[in-house]
């Protein structure tokens, strides 16, 4: 969010506040950093001062919103369960801050590792220095985050990124910018693999965190997903699988011998997908991988 206005305040003024919400935060069960990061994103608080709480020193000092609008940004992140991420219009992503708005899924920590599996995977492969330097694709990209991953770990590849929501293009190419990949980077707008129809064959690999919730558990989300995260980015279908079994199905065409395919599922899911794969019958080395938290997270 930007704000070109700045406020004066005291540092007494906006400590107390803090106090205050820092309660609140507590009384709502929403995690009490979240006042701190707001502070910063929003206010400009330096993150050194928010620590030592030195500000709580100064007579003035220029914040970019009143203590009002802090507030009342609050009581929507305590109310309407707005994600903070969605406050602030940014979220940490592996080593990147990304842009977001509520026309994004915000980047979940759990898919960060999802580059280290490209990484690793391209690496140890015969044709390591081929795979490397291709076309690498992110299927139902949102804000980039994927597609940013890949142009950073992979230097000299070609980064395509597919969404059918223009809203989380202008995201994803915003990003780009902002990170000086999009010179190497190409955007779609369409279904999947669809606006790739010309480069079949060509991709080095396929990297994807699609829809994968069932139906009927998409509702039964936390607040802050289900009301206010776009349910295109989650709704898999009845059994959480139409878009998976949908890469599955034709990513062989438009992948090379010996590329990459690579996505994020749901806990549960993994046994469904590999026996998906092996029926399709293009697939080797199937591999499943757990995130962080021991959940059997991706397939590569
Ligand atoms: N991991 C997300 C969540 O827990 C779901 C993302 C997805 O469906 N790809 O809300």
């Amino acid at each position: 969010m930007t704000n070109q206005q700045l406020n004066v305040v005291s540092g007494l003024q906006l400590w107390q506040w803090r106090t205050k919400a820092t309660q609140a935060a507590i009384a709502h069960n929403v995690p009490v950093v979240e006042v701190d990061w707001l502070l910063q994103e929003i206010a400009g608080l330096d993150r050194l001062a928010l620590r030592l709480e030195s500000f709580k020193g100064w007579s003035e000092m220029a914040i970019g919103l009143s203590l009002e609008e802090l507030e009342q940004l609050w009581q929507r992140r305590l109310c309407d369960r707005l994600p903070v991420q969605y406050i602030a219009g940014v979220t940490p992503w592996r080593k990147f801050k990304l842009a977001v708005s509520s026309g994004v899924l915000i980047p979940r920590p759990e898919t960060e590792y999802l580059i280290d599996l490209a990484v690793a995977a391209a690496t140890n492969s015969e044709k390591a220095l081929q795979l490397q330097q291709g076309h690498w694709v992110d299927l139902g990209t949102g804000s980039g985050a994927i597609a940013l991953g890949l142009a950073d770990a992979f230097s000299e590849a070609t980064i395509h990124a597919v969404d059918c929501s223009f809203e989380a293009l202008a995201i994803a190419k915003e990003n780009a910018h902002n990170l000086g990949f999009v010179d190497r980077m190409r955007f779609y707008q369409g279904r999947w693999w669809e606006p790739l129809n010309l480069l079949k064959g060509q991709f080095s690999g396929m990297v994807s965190n699609p829809p994968y919730i069932p139906s009927d558990i998409v509702p039964t989300l936390q607040p802050e997903v289900v009301n206010h995260e776009p349910h295109l980015a989650l709704d898999g279908g009845a059994d959480g699988l139409d878009a998976i079994r949908h890469l599955i199905e034709v990513a062989p065409s438009y992948l090379k011998p010996g590329g990459i395919w690579l996505i994020e599922m749901m806990a549960g899911q993994a046994d469904a997908v590999t026996t998906l794969l092996h029926k399709q019958g293009s697939y080797e080395n199937i591999q499943i991988h757990s995130d962080l938290a021991g959940i059997e997270r991706f397939a590569i």
